[in-house]
């Protein structure tokens, strides 16, 4: 029973840390992909108060838990410290992050390394990017829309009703 896991500490809970600005394709896929992995993913947003926002962090939000809403065990949360803080704070176990690559890989490796020493054991699990989505990031999609190119195709698509 879900609700006793929860309760006896046994739910595993993941996080999905990212700046999402914007979640493209590439990000939706490995979101999926890590759903049969965990009891609960949460798409978490991370933060950073220096920075401005083309979009109020509310709102982008706001626009993936609407496109996340059929999916029950995906949630979304914004944060603004360390990473596993907010991981403990709201009990996740499990970092998850995309790996496009080797440039990816080095960046990303003594994060782990130093959020399973810091976050006393919480693992990040990496998923390796399909490669029809290794050239897809969310740096890249800005500056073709900046520069007037079409991004749509790079973009999660809302469902037909809405
Ligand atoms: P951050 O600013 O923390 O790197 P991003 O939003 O750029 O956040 O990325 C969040 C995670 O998604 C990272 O682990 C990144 O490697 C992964 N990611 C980004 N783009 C892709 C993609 N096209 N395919 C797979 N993983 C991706």
């Amino acid at each position: 029973m879900l609700w006793l896991s929860y309760f006896r500490g046994m739910m595993k809970i993941a996080i999905f840390p990212g700046s999402f600005n914007p979640l493209t394709i590439g990000h939706q896929d490995i979101l999926q992909r890590a759903l049969p992995l965990f009891d609960k993913v949460i798409l978490a947003i991370g933060v950073n108060p220096n920075k401005t926002y083309e979009y109020p962090i509310e709102q982008r939000q706001a626009d993936l838990e609407n496109l996340f809403k059929n999916e029950p065990k995906i949630s979304t949360a914004t944060y603004e410290k360390l990473t596993v803080d907010f991981c403990k704070k709201i009990n996740a176990t499990f970092i998850i992050r995309g790996l496009r690559n080797t440039k990816d890989f080095e960046f990303e490796q003594p994060i782990a390394q130093m959020n399973y020493l810091i976050g006393a054991g919480i693992e990040t699990i990496f998923l390796s990017a399909q490669p029809q989505y290794t050239h897809i990031s969310s740096s890249l999609v800005r500056e073709i829309k900046q520069l007037g190119g079409k991004v749509e195709s790079f973009l999660p698509r809302t469902t037909a009703t809405e």
